[in-house]
């Protein structure tokens, strides 16, 4: 299995980083080599437990990078694409309140 490395919520004033599965893009989605991100404020709620987030949960939703491979019905990127990504939440999201 290929793993990658990622910032995890562990608890409530911890964050590490860890190895994890590197997932696999389903359709629609594209996977993201990230070269560089930052950390804001929604990770500071979420490192002080002031948001709900699941233990072990990969967090970050502020990165730029590289496309390194997309799902089926991709079209508009392809791998070596460059991104700027910005993820909203939405009650989709495992760390959504209502989800
Ligand atoms: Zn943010």
């Amino acid at each position: 299995m290929t793993s990658m490395r990622a910032a995890v919520f562990e608890q409530k004033g911890k964050i590490s980083m860890r190895e994890v599965p590197r997932p696999t893009p389903g359709p629609g989605e594209a996977l993201i080599r990230v070269t560089l991100t930052t950390i804001c404020g929604t990770d500071i709620h979420i490192l002080r437990g002031e948001y709900p987030v699941k233990q072990g949960l990969v967090i970050g939703h502020e990165p730029a990078g590289v496309v390194e491979a997309v799902g089926l019905g991709v079209k508009s990127k392809k791998p070596t694409t460059c991104s700027a990504i910005n993820v909203t939440a939405c009650s989709r999201l495992p760390f959504a309140p209502n989800s």
